[in-house]
């Protein structure tokens, strides 16, 4: 299929060899790659990485796997790592090699054929972000159009979730009062706040401030795989109400029952986490969030060039072209355009 595909969340632009994303290099995500794949746009994220993430296992008498917790990043220096994070996304768009979009005329201009590569600028765990939000107006000038107050640990803004399997998303407390003035002030410039990383006291806090549509950038569904940094019914629920939507992510740890990192992982459960929230809330509220470049993914997908693969899945699972449409784009579009007018 070659439908026009919209993803939700990559890490392209924070990996070492980020240099070869123009001609082709490893990992997951370059622009060559975009093009095969027919994914013409995408959430670029920018994340500021713990000192000494080490993903050692925290020794539990219950069985449950619960990783090291990552250390909190000061703001000075997620600055420094960010800025300059994002001065390659607008060095690359000056150079001409793509578009920075910084409203929805350019998702819409993304669509067509041909349509040079388009990244929404992204923060993934806003300790960039000053507690005044002072440096919030000129993150929007330089092009920021998303953000997650959390990766998945704490800062002044709210708690992210810990990695534990299995466990509940709810685990720490909800958004501080900076939280709460970031996630307002985000929905007065046209900044999407996105959910994913954030704890179920957290995604709570949000939803009751009707700021925009309830979206979780790069998640899954709690029921299929009990991690918690997957969404339950009642917070999927909440999602389709507020008309929001849950990019589906393909680490293979976040989609399988058992929690296991494995590269042998069918591209088929995939297709069952998009089948399973697409009966529960609907299909216009699911998407993709890939996290490419950020985890490990199907084998069977390979990286970028490898979407069509799953919208055949798709096809071949029951949704009609129009359905797939929607989940490859549509449902990102009308998000985006809710949260930026
Ligand atoms: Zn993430």
């Amino acid at each position: 299929m070659d439908l026009p595909v919209f993803d939700g969340h990559n890490d392209a632009i924070t990996r070492d060899d980020w240099e070869g994303i123009v001609t082709g290099r490893g990992g997951h995500w370059d622009l060559p790659r975009m093009r095969q794949g027919n994914v013409h746009a995408g959430i670029f994220a920018v994340f500021s990485p713990s000192e000494g993430l080490s993903w050692d296992r925290v020794a539990r008498d219950d069985g449950a796997t619960e990783f090291s917790p990552a250390a909190e990043v000061r703001c000075p220096d997620a600055i420094a790592y960010a800025s300059a994070a994002a001065g390659r996304v607008l060095a690359l768009e000056r150079a001409g090699h793509l578009r920075v979009a910084r409203g929805i005329a350019d998702i819409d201009a993304a669509h067509a054929n041909g349509a040079l590569p388009t990244a929404v600028l992204h923060i993934e765990g806003a300790e960039a972000i000053d507690e005044n939000l002072e440096n919030l107006d000129l993150w929007y000038q330089a092009g920021l159009r998303s953000l997650g107050p959390v990766w998945s640990r704490a800062n002044v803004f709210a708690h992210g979730v810990p990695f534990i399997f299995p466990s509940s998303p709810d685990i720490g407390p909800g958004l501080s009062d900076a939280g709460f003035r970031l996630v307002r002030r985000c929905a007065e410039l046209g900044i999407l706040v996105d959910l994913s990383h954030l704890n179920e006291a957290g995604f709570w806090d949000v939803a009751g401030m009707n700021a925009g549509p309830l979206v979780a950038s790069h998640s899954a569904a709690h029921a299929l795989c009990p991690a918690s940094r997957n969404l339950t019914d009642r917070q999927l629920t909440e999602i389709g109400v507020s008309n929001g939507l849950v990019g589906i992510v393909f680490a293979t740890e976040f989609l399988r029952p058992d929690f296991a990192e494995d590269a042998d992982t069918p591209l088929q459960v995939i297709v069952e986490q998009i089948r399973y929230v697409s009966d529960l809330i609907g299909v216009e509220h699911v998407a993709l969030g890939s996290d490419f470049d950020g985890a490990m993914v199907p084998e069977e997908l390979g990286d970028v060039a490898g979407v069509p693969k799953l919208l055949a899945a798709l096809a071949d699972s029951g949704f009609s072209n129009e359905e797939i449409a929607s989940i490859a784009w549509h449902n990102w579009r009308r998000v985006l355009d809710a949260w930026w007018r």
